[in-house]
């Protein structure tokens, strides 16, 4: 068992972010065993949740400073969150409380290889939707190196309107990604026009080939990248899980990778490990074959755990897995 912990110190400079990523946060309650239905686990693992807040710990573990915006609840739960975000080495300054909605939970079921139900209660509403455009520190967003939000922070108001506040306010400066996200459940109202928005405010589109899908109407996962560089974006990746990464650049790189073959436990936040690997390589300055390879590898590795954000993985465990897969 790996015992760091990782991430550079919370502190510093609030203009001096290398990642800001935007939008849900939640406490996952994980089956301490797998292949078990959820009306029969009576064993739980408590873990710091969210898409966005899991990239931002992944790209901490790879050595980025880092910090995410979102909302929790005024409850034991949220309290939880910033402290394990703090420890995980992500800056919590943006991480507000909203009086009167708890905390959102999510359960997930584990089958392995490839069936990872995810149950949300994020009733009567998820006090990461409530993020407010007024709230926003919108010099230090246009200020970090890389700026990260979600779908899902789309679904709702007034969080769509603080989203994409603070893609107006990048002006598709520096790498603006948009992480496809497409939650359904969480949406009351068809995502296809908002999806468009943000899509002509980024310069990084990334989905799986359903994302990208409801994103430009099309899965097949060569046309899928075309469309979302004519839909704006500069880069387009498509995460294809088991069958590796397509990644299509304006430039006219192409980069496909095969997946690194692993035995997974528990797909879930692979996605995440990928994203912030994703982040770390852009940062880096790497060409793109280097830093498709690398996320892939990231993501494989979060597979192959049953936790998502304490599995992060550190530098030398993902060039441990590219030299062992004959990566760049
Ligand atoms: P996903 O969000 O599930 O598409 O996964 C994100 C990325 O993690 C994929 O594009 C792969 O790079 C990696 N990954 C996910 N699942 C697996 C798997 N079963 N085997 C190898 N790599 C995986």
């Amino acid at each position: 068992m790996d015992e760091r912990v990782g991430g550079p110190a919370v502190t510093g400079d609030r203009l001096g972010f290398d990642l800001i990523t935007m939008g849900r946060i939640g406490a996952d309650l994980y089956p301490l065993t797998t292949g078990v239905p959820l009306a029969e686990a009576d064993t739980f693992g408590r873990f710091l949740g969210g898409s966005p807040a899991n990239v931002a710990v992944a790209a901490a573990r790879l050595g980025r400073r880092t910090a995410v915006v979102t909302r929790t609840g005024a409850d034991p739960f949220g309290g939880y969150l910033r402290t394990e975000l703090r420890r995980l080495g992500v800056d919590d300054r943006w991480v507000s409380e909203v009086r009167g909605l708890p905390t959102p939970l999510t359960f997930c079921e584990i089958f392995p290889p490839d069936r990872f139900p995810l149950y949300f209660y994020r009733v009567p509403k998820a006090p990461d939707l409530e993020i407010e455009a007024e709230e926003l520190d919108l010099e230090a967003v246009r200020a970090a190196r890389v700026f990260w939000m979600t779908g899902t922070g789309l679904s709702e108001e007034p969080s769509r309107s603080a989203t994409l506040a603070a893609l107006e306010a990048r002006a598709r400066a520096r790498t603006t990604v948009f992480d496809l996200d497409w939650r359904p459940m969480l949406w009351r109202e068809k995502p296809e026009a908002h999806y468009a928005r943000a899509l002509a405010l980024a310069t990084v589109a990334v989905g799986n080939q359903e994302e990208c899908e409801i994103a430009t109407g099309v899965s097949e996962p060569y046309a899928a990248a075309r469309a979302l560089l004519a839909a704006g974006v500069e880069l387009a990746v498509v995460k294809r899980g088991p069958d590796g990464v397509l990644a299509v650049h304006r430039d006219g790189t192409v980069v496909d990778v095969p997946p690194v073959p692993v035995e997974v436990v528990n797909g879930l936040g692979a996605g995440d490990a990928f994203g912030g690997a994703l982040c770390h390589g852009l940062l880096a300055g790497w060409d793109l074959e280097r830093t498709v390879r690398f996320a892939n590898a990231a993501g494989a590795i979060v597979a192959t755990r049953l936790a998502c954000s304490t599995a992060m993985p550190f530098p030398d465990e993902v060039e441990e897995v590219l030299g062992r897969a004959g990566g760049v």
